[in-house]
């Protein structure tokens, strides 16, 4: 076979760039996916009792891009669902990011803006360098605001505490002294109005690519001619591991469908200090299906397994780089994506690099 661009995964990144370089030139692309389907990560389908859920875990996409999201819009409309995340902590439901709202539920009483920030201020540890996650919380919030929600939920999801995590992964969320109870204040956000599936199934539609599912590159690559590569898979297994293996943390996800209509007040609900799992996904919010029954996740973090999430760590950054460097020799292949560049990247940060790459490769 022979191929202008051989692209290496079917997620976010795979798709973007095969779209954007078979709508704009007349190339061939042989687009080959592990996987036997397409979307990567945010593949959503029809459950046997007919509930759309997501495989792999809860997928929001939010964006300030305009640029990115006016090029998805190309592809699908979207639901207008707003996120809105509750932590269950002291036997209480609360929103989060920590905002008015949590704070007068957690504690029963009422606080102005003024009076917050008074008490974030007396009670934050004052600190001259942010050096990790702890210390991105207790220095805006304190101590028992990093306990109640932070400490261990962060021991179940990484595998240690956030005082041996980057600021990179704490700071992802804000604090609030509005009610704003929000979980992504972006200007754009929402999920596809017919699912992920369904938007990247319209990305690809075209006869230059070619899908190749439940391939590994590997299989196929000695018997395609192809100019160039793109590969959105992990970086260490394309070296071979020849600098050891990447860490990552793994998901387990264990699916339940329930005879009833709803099991939660949110599509997302955390469990900071109880239970093996983080949190629980109830699906049906995120789409509005109007089902008699509905499918909750619970999301169980793990050592081994798929590989989900790269670690934010000095020690992983310092191999990781390693890799970069034997990539940065090679010419004509491109390394993109969540598992290639190693980092903790959003839907939207991954569409945005693709376009970047696309741009650079025209
Ligand atoms: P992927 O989606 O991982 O796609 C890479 C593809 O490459 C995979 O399908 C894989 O099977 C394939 N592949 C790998 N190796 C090979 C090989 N050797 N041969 C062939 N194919 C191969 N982001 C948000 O913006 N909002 C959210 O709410 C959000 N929630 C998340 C929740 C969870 C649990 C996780 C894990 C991530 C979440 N993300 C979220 C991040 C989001 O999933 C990623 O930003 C996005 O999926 C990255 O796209 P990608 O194309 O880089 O990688
Ligand atoms: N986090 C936490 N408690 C929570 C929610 C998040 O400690 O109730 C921490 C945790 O370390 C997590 C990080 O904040 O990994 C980022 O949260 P986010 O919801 O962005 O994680 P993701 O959806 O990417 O898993």
């Amino acid at each position: 076979m022979k191929v202008d661009f051989l692209i290496v995964g079917a997620g976010f990144a795979g798709c973007t760039l095969a779209e954007r370089i078979t709508a704009q030139f007349d190339k061939k692309v042989l687009l080959v996916e592990t996987r036997d389907h397409i979307g990567g990560n945010t593949y959503d389908y029809y459950n046997e009792d007919g509930i759309l859920i997501q495989k792999y875990g809860p997928h929001i996409f939010h964006t300030n891009l305009k640029d990115v999201w006016d090029y998805l819009c190309r592809f699908t409309e979207w639901n207008g669902y707003v996120h809105r995340v509750i932590a269950v902590v002291r036997g209480k439901e609360v929103y989060l990011p920590v905002n008015l709202d949590t704070m007068e539920r957690l504690y029963d009483r009422k606080f102005t803006s003024e009076e917050l920030e008074e008490y974030f201020e007396q009670h934050r540890v004052k600190l001259d360098k942010i050096r990790n996650s702890r210390d991105v919380v207790v220095s805006q919030v304190g101590e028992e605001l990093y306990d109640l929600f932070f400490k261990n939920y962060t021991k179940k999801q990484w595998g240690v505490y956030p005082d041996e995590l980057d600021p990179e992964v704490t700071k992802r969320l804000p604090v609030r002294f509005n009610r704003d109870t929000r979980y992504f204040t972006d200007a754009y956000q929402g999920i596809p109005k017919y699912g992920f599936t369904r938007m990247f199934r319209r990305m690809i539609d075209n006869k230059n690519i070619h899908l190749l599912l439940k391939t590994d590159y590997r299989e196929i690559i000695d018997s395609v001619e192809y100019n160039k590569l793109i590969y959105t898979g992990p970086i260490d297994y394309y070296f071979d591991y020849m600098f050891g293996k990447l860490p990552y943390r793994s998901l387990d996800f264990k699916f339940e469908t329930l005879d009833r209509e709803q099991y939660q007040h949110a599509g997302v609900v955390n469990y900071p200090n109880d239970y093996d799992y983080t949190r629980i996904t109830e699906f049906k919010h995120f789409y509005f299906q109007q089902h008699r029954k509905t499918t909750i996740c619970y999301e169980y973090p793990m050592a081994e397994g798929d590989p989900y999430y790269p670690i934010p760590k000095p020690e992983c950054r310092e191999i990781y780089r390693k890799y970069r460097k034997e990539a940065d020799k090679l010419r004509s292949v491109y390394f993109i994506g969540r598992l290639a560049q190693y980092k903790y990247l959003n839907m939207d940060q991954v569409v945005s690099g693709a376009l970047k790459l696309f741009e650079g490769l025209i």
